[in-house]
């Protein structure tokens, strides 16, 4: 039951990353990527099929040598996602990932030497298709630009990404999208800001290294938020130092609380307090895990007592209100049925898969018939 996100988003040039639009008017990609090393080939797929279960749309292997290369192309060979290739100076690496089927380029074009080489990247990139993904962050920025700014800033970060575009520019070369990461959230936030004036290509937001799963989270929050309320922003990556699945998880509901995506549930869940009439934060935690295979967006209020309760459970797809000696249930906003505190967690998950099924028969009823209309 949720209305449309006020956010008017930017319009980029849309690139492909595999199969998934960047940009444009695609839906706002989430991005992580894998922690294992890039040569063990069976944990690297394990870890991107988990990334995949969450709910991730792209993922990122960082290919350090060429071994990792050829790794690379195992995985590929194995995973279905989109993958983007990691590559930090060598050209040759990102030459071979080309050729082994990578979905995507993160390279500096200005980083990897002479133009013979760059060259060649470029040309093999336009050749396969494989966009570029400038990433410019304020912890490598080139030694030339600390030292005219003295210390890393939003200016010294668009310098050096126009830099790299520059060089894409010169050689003809427009599919790609940029980075311009910071883990201040000021300079990451006056960074992009500034660039997305700048150039029509695709933004991809982060904030790097943000710190641990409570941290960073917050301060992704903040500073994402902010630019995706601006309408800037056209794939996301949460830096977390913790399991990378969170960072999906963390993606994922931040573009929900945005209404810029939907999937899976959306909770409405009220604190709770001494007027609880249930326990609110026992149940939450076990529904939550219960139902995160669920993909249909589904609104779902769990709400303690008939302060909020009524209020909130009409506005979802599916609502409890708490209450003695029974709670009330609502379906699609109406009051449909009492429900006690036995086996709670059980009932409640029934109604979930309930509404779900329900809700992804109308969605797809709908979608036939838009298709029917033309
Ligand atoms: S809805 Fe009721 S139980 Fe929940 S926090 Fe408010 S007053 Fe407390």
């Amino acid at each position: 039951m949720q209305c449309a996100s006020p956010i008017k988003r930017r319009k980029t040039r849309q690139i492909m990353v595999g199969n998934v639009p960047v940009g444009g008017d695609a839906p706002i990609a989430v991005q992580s990527m894998t922690n294992t090393e890039t040569t063990d080939v069976a944990a690297t797929v394990g870890q991107i099929e988990r990334l995949q279960n969450a709910g991730a749309d792209i993922v990122r292997v960082s290919v350090p040598s060429l071994e990792a290369a050829e790794a690379f192309g195992e995985i590929r060979k194995r995973v279905t996602l989109p993958l983007v290739a990691d590559i930090h100076f060598d050209y040759r690496i990102a030459l071979r990932v080309a050729d082994l089927g990578v979905d995507c380029l993160r390279i500096n074009p200005g980083n990897i030497g002479r133009e013979k080489r760059i060259r060649a990247v470029v040309d093999k990139a336009r050749d396969l298709n494989i966009p570029i993904r400038i990433g410019v962050n304020a912890g490598s920025l080139e030694k030339d630009l600390q030292k005219k700014y003295g210390e890393p800033t939003p200016d010294a970060l668009v310098e050096s990404a126009l830099r790299h575009v520059e060089i894409l520019d010169q050689l003809n070369f427009h599919d790609f999208k940029v980075s311009v990461k910071a883990s201040d959230v000021f300079m990451a936030v006056g960074a992009y800001r500034k660039l997305s004036a700048l150039i029509e290509q695709p933004l991809h937001l982060g904030i790097t290294e943000a710190g641990g799963l409570r941290a960073g989270t917050v301060k992704s929050a903040v500073g994402l938020g902010a630019l995706l309320m601006d309408g800037i922003g056209d794939t996301i990556r949460i830096s977390l130092a913790a399991d990378p699945v969170e960072e999906v998880r963390v993606g994922w509901d931040l573009l929900k609380s945005l209404k810029l995506r939907s999937k899976g549930v959306n909770f409405i869940a009220c604190p709770s307090c001494s007027r609880q009439n249930f326990d609110v934060i026992k149940t939450m935690n076990e529904l939550e895990q219960r139902v995160e295979d669920i993909t249909v967006p589904l609104d779902v209020a769990v709400i303690g007592c008939v302060v909020n309760g009524p209020g909130e459970a009409k506005e979802a797809d599916l609502g409890l209100a708490g209450g003695t000696p029974n709670n009330l249930i609502y379906v699609d906003g109406q009051p449909n049925h009492k429900l006690g505190n036995e086996n709670l967690v059980d009932e409640l998950e029934k109604l979930i898969r309930r509404s779900a099924e329900a809700k992804a028969a109308r969605l797809e009823e709908e979608q036939k018939s838009v298709i029917a209309r033309g």
